[in-house]
């Protein structure tokens, strides 16, 4: 007998129909003789619903009051699945993300979790109790309940099971696990069967859904094995774990496109130490994440620099930057909305050269021009123009010989053009 976590997202629980379906398939587990704690985020778009509902009232609502509102979309899903459970005859309880001990600080709509007590998660479970824990919430010091940002159920999940030191961490969305790219739009994606925790998480953050990044450093940081799979179908998901050496064979695991950054130019800045510092140090304080920056060769003292961050966070990043311009000099701050990042990831490009190569060599075939570049050990990501970001993701999936034909004709087809280092 195990202590398995399964969570189940807001497509999985989008009516009352999806709600009878996930309650079965928590009871099988359940009948398997497992112990089983189950997260659940609000049903369907109500997330985007109640933001569009406070949107109603005011531009500007506060933080607090957004999560106190947000926070009642997975309270309604808790509840609905328990009485599925209690319907079926199973004996279940929810509860929110306060009363399951989760423990976040005080930055509303983006908390972190500090810490967990799942005392009373684990009261429940001693007396057979199937445990329906709220995703996406918790409470902050100040006994106020707060928000872990979008898509924040997989962390609450994640962060429970690493709690509980759950036998399994099982992630179920509306797809049947990780693949080689978004589906919808390369059509020869395919599923993976395994990830390394690294590669998730540049996935995850390059704008592959599947998993929020959040949770997957959770889970890499407490060791949690994570299983990716359908809640519609009961094929096998992909398993996000620990690198090991065989995977280093697959230069490019995934290819993916972020259409959700801008670019920020601003032209004119005075080219002298500390101002870089100061420029970032105010979208710090304002709890803006940067991604790209590129600072152009300077030319009479003064060069430009630009760097992306999340289209959210447009209204703010502008608002900083009108200010931190105005007292360094900055000339003009330019927005640039039509970009899309494009990149690919796998460990083994570790041991391999010419992946860059390979990369730029298979855009500019298809007239795709490159706007910025970055790259890490195991990513190189490119900003190109917005329409041509499907064009560039499948020309690559296909360069990195990632089309579902030639993956099952083998891994030696996965070495592509590159050389091993
Ligand atoms: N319901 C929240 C959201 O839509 C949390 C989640 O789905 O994980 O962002
Ligand atoms: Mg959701």
């Amino acid at each position: 007998m195990g202590l398995i976590v399964q969570k189940f997202g807001g497509s999985s629980v989008a009516d009352a129909a999806c709600i009878r379906r996930v309650a079965s398939r928590v009871l099988e587990t359940h009948q398997g003789g497992h112990q089983v704690v189950v997260i659940v985020s609000a049903m369907g778009d109500t997330t985007d619903d109640l933001i569009k509902l406070a949107h109603q009232i005011t531009a500007m609502p506060s933080d607090r009051e957004m999560d106190m509102l947000m926070s009642t979309g997975e309270q309604v899903s808790v509840a609905m699945l328990a009485m599925a459970l209690h319907a079926m005859g199973a004996e279940a309880v929810s509860l929110t993300g306060p009363q399951a001990g989760i423990f976040t600080d005080a930055m509303h709509r983006k908390a972190k979790i500090m810490g967990i007590n799942p005392r009373r998660v684990w009261k429940h479970l001693k007396a057979g109790q199937i445990v329906i824990v709220a995703g996406f919430q918790g409470q902050t010091p100040k006994h106020d309940i707060a928000t872990l940002g979008r898509g924040g159920s997989d962390t609450t999940a994640v962060a429970l099971a690493a709690a509980l030191k759950a036998d399994r961490c099982q992630i179920f969305t509306d797809v049947e696990g990780v693949y080689s790219a978004d589906p919808r739009i390369v059509k020869k994606a395919c599923k993976l069967d395994e990830i390394a925790y690294d590669e998730m998480l540049e996935l995850a953050s390059l704008g592959a859904k599947v998993l929020v990044s959040r949770s997957v450093e959770f889970a890499k940081k407490y060791g949690v094995e994570l299983e990716v799979l359908s809640s519609f179908s009961k094929a096998p998901g992909t398993i996000v774990k620990e690198e090991v050496k065989s995977m280093e064979d697959i230069i490019v695991r995934g290819v993916s496109a972020d259409k959700d950054e801008i670019k920020i130019t601003l032209a004119g800045v005075p080219d002298h130490p500390g101002v870089a510092a100061r420029l970032f140090k105010d979208l710090a304080g304002a709890n803006i994440n940067i991604d790209m920056i590129v600072q152009n060769i300077s030319a009479q003292g003064m060069t430009d620099i630009s760097f992306t961050v999340p289209e959210e966070d447009l209204a703010r990043t502008r608002r900083v930057m009108q200010i931190a311009a105005k007292s360094v000099g900055v000339h003009a701050v330019n927005v640039d909305t039509d970009i899309a990042k494009v990149s690919i990831v796998g460990v083994g490009m570790r041991g391999h050269s010419g992946v860059a190569f390979q990369m730029f060599k298979t855009l500019a075939e298809q007239g795709i021009n490159i706007l910025m570049i970055s790259t890490s050990e195991i990513k190189i990501s490119v900003i190109v123009r917005k329409a041509l970001a499907d064009k560039a993701m499948i020309a690559l999936h296909k360069a990195f010989r990632l089309d579902k034909s030639r993956v099952a004709r083998g891994k030696s087809a996965a070495k592509a053009k590159v050389r091993r280092k």
